[in-house]
């Protein structure tokens, strides 16, 4: 590609937006100039459009290598229904019966297909792979990159697999696409997608709407709660225990209070988890009980506030649990109960677990552990986890700015009284 294209206004004709948000014109500029590319940014900066505008620019069909099935089918349907054409975004997973495959490999053959979406153990797959082998291929995108690492949170083995299987199909600039920024994660993905080269695009982390507080878990958490929602009555929120047992006791509770909630995890059926998700989408309920199970690729934009019932595993997905709040700007509270019991707990389950698992788990641990426990800005901590600098006095929207602590307080008074 020789001149430059102009590519706000294909922006505008595709997806019909005026401009572009934050870093994407550069991003998509370094990709179509053919470098590998490293996209950082956190959950609702808009990294889909970094692949999806520059696959349906350059030539040929570009692999989007992403984990979850029922994401890329919503992702093919959105960019399907930006033209009039049903075949210009595909998608290649253990979904489809034979004869949905000879058509998705049809449209690619004709040249109409500009974005092909699939997991990454459909990739892997001998026939998947020989077929790509024949086509032109515009980039790789590789979409939750974080899934690469076992510092992640969300680690998939099968991703591991991803850089030989491009060698194998042919190479082509690829495209890496996380919310994950700690420095462990980065240099994981970097290395096992082998691309150390890559121009790295790093936007803030900081969710300056969300309001972040810990509170010391004592017996009467759940009238807590249950108070909480009561003083934001008509809101949605998530509320996220470790276990599938204190999910369903906990969503019985609220509903015994008339709260209207329900359970999801893991161990109900899909058709329970869908409605579940339905449900709360469209409002009917509003307050969802749940494991991490839930929240992936959940795009509800007023769910105003995230209570960690328990300790999470890691100061990582806290922040991705948490950044579901609040993702139209509003309000969003996000409030973590904590006890040292808790983390014992947590220590105990990973015992059965391989030593270096437990290693990593009980140092995700420890930092969470650590996180809770400090009287520093909250904001300010969990961003010098992402390994940016913070320089504000005071956030205004954590508990400890606009709390600091009695403990801190009697100090520092302890301090005057003694120097005067
Ligand atoms: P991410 O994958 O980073 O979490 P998405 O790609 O899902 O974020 O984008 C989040 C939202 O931002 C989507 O609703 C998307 O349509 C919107 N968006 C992305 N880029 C732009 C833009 N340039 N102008 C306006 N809206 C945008
Ligand atoms: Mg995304």
């Amino acid at each position: 590609m020789t001149e430059q294209v102009n590519l706000t206004e294909q922006l505008k004709h595709y997806f019909g937006f005026d401009s572009f948000k934050g870093e994407q014109e550069s991003i998509i500029r370094n990709l179509m100039e053919g470098n590998d590319t490293f996209v950082l940014m956190p959950t609702g900066g808009g990294k889909s459009l970094c692949y999806q505008l520059p696959s349906l620019i350059m030539d040929g069909t570009a692999i989007v290598i992403s984990p979850l099935i029922a994401l890329m089918k919503n992702q093919v349907d959105v960019i399907n229904g930006l033209s009039e054409d049903d075949g210009v975004a595909h998608y290649l997973n253990s979904s489809l019966n034979k004869s949905a495959i000879e058509k998705v490999k049809g449209d690619i053959l004709s040249g109409k297909t500009k974005l092909l979406y699939v997991a990454p153990e459909s990739l892997t797959k001998e026939d998947n792979v020989e077929f790509l082998k024949t086509i032109k291929i515009s980039f790789y995108a590789v979409d939750e990159a974080h899934c690469i690492s076992e510092w992640g949170h969300d680690f998939r083995p099968e991703y591991r697999r991803i850089r030989p299987i491009i060698n194998e199909i042919g190479k082509a600039p690829v495209i890496a696409l996380t919310a994950t920024a700690t420095d462990k994660v980065r240099t994981d993905i970097k290395k096992n997608l082998g691309i150390v080269d890559a121009r790295e695009f790093k936007s803030s982390f900081n969710r300056a709407n969300l309001f972040y507080e810990v509170r010391q878990k004592t017996n009467d958490i759940d009238r807590q709660i249950i108070m909480f929602i009561r003083q934001h009555p008509g809101k949605s929120g998530i509320i996220y225990c470790l276990s599938r047992k204190k999910v369903e006791e906990l969503a019985e509770v609220l509903k015994a209070n008339d709260i209207k909630a329900a359970p999801y995890h893991a161990g109900l059926d899909s058709a329970t988890r869908s409605q579940t998700q339905d449900d709360f989408l469209m409002e009917r309920i509003d307050v969802i009980v749940a494991t991490i199970a839930f929240g992936m690729g959940i795009d509800k934009p007023d769910v105003r506030f995230v209570i960690h019932y328990d300790i999470p595993k890691s100061l990582e997905g806290y922040y991705q649990e948490t950044g579901r709040a609040g993702r139209d700007g509003g309000e969003g509270i996000c409030i973590a109960f904590y006890a040292r019991k808790d983390l014992r707990k947590l220590e105990k389950f990973m015992e059965n677990k391989p030593v270096a698992e437990q290693d990593i788990g009980r140092q995700l641990l420890q930092e969470t552990a650590a996180y809770a426990e400090s009287s520093v800005c909250r904001r300010k901590m969990l961003l010098h986890y992402f390994g940016e600098e913070y320089d504000v006095e005071n956030c205004h929207n954590c508990d400890n700015c606009l709390h600091p602590s009695v403990k801190f307080e009697a100090k520092d008074a302890l301090i005057v009284v003694l120097e005067a």
